[in-house]
């Protein structure tokens, strides 16, 4: 199969006509999002979605995200809508904000993976937005990365993983945020945070009040434990380099990595020129947002540069950081020294 690419900033109009044509016939596009690049298909068509998981690698137990254009396409797709669920939407949506609630039936266990529930989502991203509203079809979409790389943040990097397994790419730059959202479930009361992403937990707390922060966002599952998010079980985020995340001051940083033979460093902005060692910067040291939108380009950059052992700086946990945190942590394999 031949991937081809539009760039939905030059050619708006063949860009909408395309991808609505190929999703209304069941077929895969990869999506711009603010969040990350998405593999985007029909969510109401099993076979549609079945070939996400085929182009992915993914394991078909690892639900998907529904992508809406609209509030009002949300109530078929859920049994019904919480209170609390209203009162984000109204505050948040369009946004980088995954709402879990009890599915409907027009929800196929296929898109649920044999869950009984479904995540919504209505992006931020204005051409996300008008690829769903133009194709009229509530969309499917996981990160489009090969499954356990990183997620891809523009049109090249989904080409890597894609070509050959998708018949078309919208290309609508870099995305903004950098990182996948937040994932929170209502299907609880408190909700729980799944995953953290753009819309922080404080922000979330000071419009709803309590919400329960899941084991699996700062620590490793147990081995046999059953995940709340199933894709928190997955490894995630893994460049082909070993990573490890060193929590110290920049000085304790640069003593402890001179002594070091053959490894890169992950840090933050301005920092590289003071170190003796190859490295990548991924953001300001101080803005959790700077750092996000850097994540998985500094580690597909430290692929790219045949990095083998990595020491990176370790963000804070704190606001938009926890985000960056529980991403990097992830492609540490949750190793992680304190000096
Ligand atoms: P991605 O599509 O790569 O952004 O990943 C979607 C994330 O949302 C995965 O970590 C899933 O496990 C999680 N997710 C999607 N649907 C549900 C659901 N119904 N319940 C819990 N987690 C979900
Ligand atoms: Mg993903």
């Amino acid at each position: 199969m031949k991937t081809e690419i539009i760039d939905i900033k030059t050619e708006y109009d063949r860009a909408l006509q395309e991808s609505a044509r190929l999703l209304q016939n069941g077929e895969v596009v990869g999506i711009p999002t603010e969040t990350v690049y998405g593999l985007a298909a029909n969510a109401l068509d099993e076979t549609a979605v079945k070939k996400i998981y085929e182009a992915k690698g993914r394991p078909s137990d690892n639900p998907l995200i529904v992508h809406i254009a609209k509030f009002e396409d949300l109530a078929p797709l859920v049994r019904e809508i919480p209170e609390k669920v209203k009162v984000m939407a109204e505050k948040f949506w369009p946004a980088p904000l995954t709402m879990i609630m009890k599915k409907s039936d027009r929800i196929s266990n296929v898109v649920s993976g044999n869950l009984d529930t479904v995540a919504v989502r209505m992006p931020k991203s204005e051409a996300a937005r008008a690829i769903i509203k133009n194709c009229g079809l509530p969309l499917a979409a996981p990160s489009a990365n090969l499954s356990g790389s990183p997620s891809p943040t523009n049109a090249k990097y989904v080409f890597e993983d894609m070509n050959g397994r998708i018949p078309l790419i919208i290309d609508g730059g870099n995305c903004e945020i950098g990182v996948e959202s937040t994932v929170i479930s209502f299907a609880e009361d408190p909700p729980r945070l799944l995953r953290p992403g753009g819309v922080t937990l404080e922000e979330m707390t000071e419009v709803i009040g309590e919400i329960v922060v899941d084991d699996a966002v700062l620590n490793k599952l147990e081995e046999g434990a059953v995940a709340s998010s199933p894709g928190m079980k997955y490894k995630h985020y893994a460049p082909k380099a070993d990573i490890t995340l060193i929590k110290s001051t920049f000085e304790e940083f640069k003593a402890f990595i001179e002594n070091q033979a053959d490894i890169t460093a992950l840090c933050f902005d301005g920092e590289g020129k003071e170190l003796s060692c190859p490295f990548v910067e991924y953001g300001d040291i101080s803005d959790g947002y700077s750092q996000s939108s850097r994540l998985f380009d500094a580690l597909r950059e430290l692929d790219e540069m045949g990095a083998k052992t990595v020491y990176a700086r370790c963000p804070d946990t704190k606001g938009m950081e926890l985000a960056v945190y529980n991403r990097l942590i992830r492609s540490a394999g949750f190793k992680i020294k304190v000096l």
